[in-house]
């Protein structure tokens, strides 16, 4: 057996540790592996990369993906997905292991359906989105990259009685932003499927400055409406007299070198991976569930929603009296 592994969409601390797996495994179950480099672009332009026990060396401990990443529009249309498929069973390779989000999916489920394509999906987002899984790859050193950086950003809130805005990644789901907000101590939190207005949190700074509080931390998803950290704070400028100060951490959410967590998930994740399609399964994403590895079908895991947790952003507003 020839198992292809790629890496697709955006890219999250752990996927390395998830291709280590992914070789390591399959070579133990004497089965090859073949790098796709790219993502969905690589099997169309047949950037095949063979992969041995040393491919995969000091790779752990690093963030990003050493098989590359991307979006493929190309992908989109069937007779790519054609040309994909036949360069697939050119180059020898019987199934695949794909490390990316819902969109991914989207497309591993596709190439199921449409040439029979062997494969098994792992969760590999920061967003922590994808249904059929408590945690995806990246997640948690996401979060844990925020919270340094809104530690730091507390410092100088305090130091000058200062009302700091701070957005974090997420794209629509706000599962950093409810993570960091709890862990941070955020005084509130903006995702985007909790209603939360900008009257609500300026009673909740009243509130807080009327009980000795100088200074404050609110949280906001990226995919928030009415908007971004800029034009929240342009409103609390409008309906009040707070001066509010504005982060935007951006691209350093996705970097670094991953969290135990994370490279303990992946490495799980991608051994099962490799274990599902020896027992020949297909059409599946793996997750975790408790301490439990879980199956999910791919499609089931782009079409099912997963909300914020509520109680964790409830927590957060308890908390910050
Ligand atoms: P993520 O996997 O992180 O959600 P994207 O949504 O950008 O990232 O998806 C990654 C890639 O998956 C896309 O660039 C495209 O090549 C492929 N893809 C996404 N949606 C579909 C779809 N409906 N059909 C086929 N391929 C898709």
């Amino acid at each position: 057996m020839k198992i292809g592994v790629f890496t697709s969409g955006g890219d999250a601390p752990g996927m390395n540790a998830a291709i280590r797996a992914v070789v390591r495994t399959a070579i133990a179950g004497n089965a090859e592996v073949t790098g796709i480099i790219g993502g969905y672009s690589g099997m169309i332009e047949k950037k095949f990369q063979p992969m041995n026990l040393r491919s995969v060396a000091n790779i752990i401990q690093r963030g990003g993906t050493i098989l590359k990443t991307g979006r493929c529009m190309e992908f989109l249309k069937p007779e790519f997905r054609k040309l994909a498929a036949e360069n697939l069973r050119a180059e020898g390779i019987d199934a695949l292991v794909c490390i990316g989000g819902d969109g991914s999916f989207r497309g591993a489920h596709q190439l199921v359906l449409e040439h029979q394509i062997q494969i098994v999906g792992i969760p590999g987002t920061i967003d922590n989105d994808i249904f059929g899984s408590d945690n995806t790859i990246g997640f948690d050193t996401a979060v844990n990259t925020a919270l340094d950086a809104i530690d730091k950003i507390r410092d100088t809130a305090a130091s000058h009685d200062r009302l700091f805005i701070v957005e974090v990644m997420g794209r629509n789901s706000g599962f950093i932003a409810s993570h960091v907000g709890l862990a941070g101590g955020a005084e509130a939190v903006f995702t985007p499927d909790i209603p939360m207005t900008v009257e609500n949190v300026l009673e909740r700074i009243k509130a807080g400055v009327s009980k000795g509080k100088t200074s404050s931390i609110l949280i906001t998803a990226e995919g928030q409406k009415p908007g971004r950290a800029y034009d929240l704070a342009e409103q609390i400028r409008k309906k009040s007299n707070f001066d509010a100060k504005v982060c935007i951490l951006g691209h350093q959410q996705r970097g670094g070198s991953p969290t135990a967590n994370d490279r303990i998930l992946a490495s799980r994740l991608g051994a099962s991976a490799v274990q599902a399609l020896l027992q020949k399964q297909t059409d599946i994403m793996l997750g975790v569930r408790g301490e439990d590895i879980v199956s999910v079908s791919l499609e089931q895991a782009t079409k099912t929603e997963k909300h914020t947790p509520k109680q964790y952003v409830d927590l957060t507003h308890m908390l910050a009296n």
